[in-house]
Parts: C-alpha cells; sequence; structure tokens
C-alpha cells in the first residue's frame, strides 16, 4: 500500500497527529477488515463523498471505501544524518515512503519547549531540509563513485546519469530540496534507484492552535506564503483537536464536536484527501448488489492495470471493459437506465482510466 510518513522536529504535534490517524484506523477496523499493521503505521479510509451517492443509488450489502497509510516517523532531529538522535535509522524509515507530510509548529505555549528559541516555522522547516539534504548528498555522491568507474566502458547513459548527478549534487550544496529540480524523462533513471529523500512529494501541516484554526497566525501565514514558492500545499489545523474528535465513538457526536468549531468537516479528511492527490493517486468504483467499492490507481493507468488491482489474474485475461462516467451514473441512477441512454462505454486495453469511473471489467480465466 502506498504510504505518507509523518515527519517534523520534537514536540510539534507529530504523536498527536498520528494518533488521531490510528485512533480511526481502530474504528473502521472493527466492521469488515483484517488489519495487521505495525505500531507506528496506521490504514485509514479516504473520505469521499461520491460513495455515499453510489450507495444510495445501488443499495449494496456493503460498502468499502479505499484506503491509504500513514507512518510515523518519530525521532528527526537537528544532527540525525550525522547520527544525532535516532539518527539514521529513522532516514531509512523516510526513505521506503512515498511522500511526506512534514509537521510545523505553529503554536505558541510556553510549556512545550522549542529547543531553538521561539516559535519559527520556517527555521523548522529548513532544519529538517537540511538533514534530508545531508543525506540525500551521501546518496548522490556514492552513486557518483560507483559510475565513474564505470565511465571508462564507454556507456553514454553513464555518461548522461553523471551529469544529472553532478546537477543534483551542486543543487543540494546550494541547500535546495532535489524535488524543485523537476527532472523529467530520462533524467529521472539517474535518481530512481538511490530513493532521495527531498525527491520524494511534500506537504506541510501548520499546526496552529484553537484559536487560528479558521483563520490561520502569523506562523502559518508565514508557511504558506514559503510553501507557494515551492508549489506545496498545507493543511492549516489543529492536531489536539483532531485526536479528540476521532476518541469520539459516533458520527453524531464527532459532527458535533467539529462543528462546535466551525469545521465543515475534520482537518483529518482534508488530510488525507490532500495526501492522496500528492501521491499522484485516482479512484474508480465498482458497484454492484453485493458491494460498492473504491479502488485506488495512478493517474494515468490503463483499463488492464487498473483491473489488476482487484485481481491480479484479471490484467492477463483482460478482454474489456464496461465503463459509465461517475456524473453519468448519478444523472441515469442505475446500469440500465446508462446503456439504454448510451452512457456505457466499451472500452478496451488502451483506455486511460478516469476519476470516478465505474468499471466492470470482462476478462477470461
Ligand atoms: P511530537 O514530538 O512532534 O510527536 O509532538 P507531540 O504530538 O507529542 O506534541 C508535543 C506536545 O505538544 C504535547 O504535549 C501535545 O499535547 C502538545 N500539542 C500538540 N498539538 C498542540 C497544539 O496545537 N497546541 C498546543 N498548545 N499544544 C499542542
Amino acid at each position: 500500500a502506498l504510504q505518507a510518513g509523518i515527519v517534523g522536529l520534537p514536540n510539534v504535534g507529530k504523536s498527536t497527529l498520528f494518533n488521531a490517524v490510528s485512533n480511526s484506523a481502530k474504528a473502521q477496523a472493527s466492521n469488515y477488515r483484517f488489519c495487521t499493521i505495525e505500531p507506528n503505521v496506521g490504514q485509514v479510509d479516504v473520505p469521499d463523498d461520491r460513495m455515499k451517492v453510489l450507495e444510495e443509488l445501488v443499495q449494496p450489502q456493503r460498502t468499502v471505501p479505499t484506503t491509504i497509510e500513514f507512518v510515523d516517523i518519530a525521532g528527526l532531529v537537528k544532527g540525525a544524518s550525522q547520527g544525532e538522535g535516532l539518527g539514521n535509522k529513522f532516514l531509512a524509515n523516510i526513505r521506503e515512503v512515498d511522500a511526506i507530510v512534514h509537521v510545523i509548529r505553529c503554536f505558541e505555549d510556553e510549556n512545550i519547549l522549542r529547543e531553538e528559541g521561539d516559535i519559527n516555522p520556517i527555521a523548522d522547516k529548513e532544519i529538517i531540509d537540511t538533514e534530508l539534504q545531508l543525506k540525500d548528498l551521501d546518496s548522490v555522491e556514492k552513486k557518483i563513485h560507483r559510475l565513474e568507474k564505470m565511465v571508462k566502458a564507454g556507456d553514454p547513459k553513464v555518461k548522461s546519469q553523471l551529469e544529472v548527478l553532478a546537477r543534483c549534487k551542486q543543487h543540494l550544496f546550494e541547500g535546495k530540496n532535489i524535488r524543485g529540480m523537476e527532472l523529467e524523462g530520462e533524467e529521472k533513471e539517474a535518481t530512481a534507484d538511490i530513493f532521495l529523500l527531498t525527491e520524494k512529494p511534500v506537504l506541510y501541516v501548520a499546526n496552529v492552535d484553537e484559536a487560528a484554526l479558521l483563520t490561520g497566525n502569523k506562523y502559518s501565514d508565514a508557511l504558506v506564503k514559503m510553501a507557494a514558492e515551492e508549489g506545496a500545499q498545507v493543511i492549516v489545523m489543529n492536531n489536539s483537536i483532531e485526536a479528540q474528535i476521532t476518541e469520539l465513538d459516533t458520527i453524531e457526536d464527532k459532527e458535533m464536536f467539529f462543528s462546535e468549531y466551525g469545521l465543515t468537516e475534520p482537518g483529518l479528511n482534508r488530510l488525507i484527501r490532500s495526501a492522496y492527490k500528492l501521491l499522484n493517486l485516482i479512484t474508480y468504483f465498482t458497484a454492484g448488489v453485493l458491494e460498492v467499492r473504491a479502488w485506488t490507481i495512478h493517474t494515468g493507468w490503463k483499463a488492464p492495470q487498473a483491473a489488476s488491482v482487484i485481481h491480479t489474474d484479471f490484467e492477463k485475461g483482460f478482454i474489456k471493459a464496461e465503463v459509465i462516467a461517475y456524473k453519468d451514473y448519478v444523472q441515469y441512477k442505475t446500469e440500465a437506465a446508462c446503456r439504454e441512454n448510451g452512457k456505457l462505454r466499451i472500452e478496451g486495453k488502451e483506455y486511460v482510466v478516469q476519476d470516478g469511473d465505474v468499471m466492470h471489467f470482462r476478462f477470461n480465466v
């Protein structure tokens, strides 16, 4: 499953956020899914209003949303790349995630220590960035050494990769993240096998206090401005409130609680959806009387590959797919009515699945 890693300096509210994630994972796990997830991994449903609409139209026995996983990556401190704190182990954990959720402290509280003094979200962000950049510099240099030994063999690929890696090295030296280089096509091959930490997509959580929940504050404003320059997104939320929401038992209690703060939905929902987008994921649906179910695929996947997430055999034996666009399904209300109105398309191997498609696969076994 795809994973987003929660990182940040100590005392910024990471564990509080992860508690919210794992509370909601536990709440969901009780119904229909067997969850074997490690203590630092929480699997959460991706909130999607379209599921409710399809459920009402189809009246299935059950509804199964799609999920993503959050990993709590504690222990990242200044000097981690040099082995400070829990050091390298945690950097290794970051290497395994697909995206990074960087939690940044935007609340004042004199009882909660910030080692570097006054609250400063930009400085906090830079401390973490620097650690990750130093680690990447290490990985890049190692690969350069490896390739330099091969350059005599005269492989043009080695030469072009060396050129890209030299640019990466310079970029890191300047204190910048690799994701900002926007490597493309063949250039990406140079870094593909070294899993650079600063190449992973990132989004920021501005952990603000209650008073700033709806408006943000000067700290989150500074963060939003900085993130805009990077083309990154900031979710302004209060992690303590989120953890409290997920501790409540019923949906009614939850709604009452967050609406008292003027929220229309939990911040966690916004975070989950944004992480899903950040990972470049889209959803298609299967809709039958047994179940309405959401399936996760990457943007750009063709029908056979999309079918493989249901069952690997579906890809090999793929014949064709019956496809109804979500908005057509909602407009005509039943599969039969969609068919009558020419809204049920028969698509082949080359069809690129669109977000919201309601799919039915035909395949050979
Ligand atoms: P971590 O070290 O990043 O995992 O941080 P924690 O989640 O353990 O939070 C550190 C401390 O800050 C805890 O005492 C939390 O209760 C507190 N905390 C977390 N979020 C907020 C917040 O939004 N406002 C305030 N005042 N305290 C918070």
